[in-house]
């Protein structure tokens, strides 16, 4: 199983089966199939910004589009309402399958923190 698909689908990206999720954001320690240790992958903000960047190229025009509208205030007012829920909804939606994804490319391509290596 290729890390991006074991991402996607918030599986643990060693063996394709465990699930990488205990609670909406946060990881298991470990995959509870193979034990792949889970507590290496530190995503930090990479989910926020990548989910916020995706959403907003898409969202945002509204936000224009919308209030320059012909179209009397009472309607742009509930536009402009439906558009920050459904942004809203659609980033908390996409949030863990950005974060599984990152992890899963973290340990499939052994990422890590630089550091000096012993020279002997
Ligand atoms: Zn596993």
């Amino acid at each position: 199983m290729s890390p991006i698909s074991a991402g996607l689908a918030e599986r643990c990206p060693a063996c394709g089966q465990g699930r990488v999720f205990r609670a909406y954001l946060k990881f298991k320690p470990a995959c509870e199939a193979c034990g792949q240790d889970f507590t290496k992958a530190d995503t930090a903000d990479g989910p926020a910004f990548f989910v916020g960047f995706l959403v907003l190229i898409f969202f945002a025009p509204f936000g224009f589009i919308i209030p320059m509208a012909d179209a009397p205030i009472w309607l742009k007012i509930l536009l402009m309402l439906v558009l920050v829920i459904v942004t809203a909804i659609v980033s908390l939606i996409l949030l863990p399958k950005a974060k599984s994804l990152l992890m899963a490319l973290q340990i499939s391509n052994r990422a890590e923190e630089a550091r000096f290596e012993d020279r002997k």
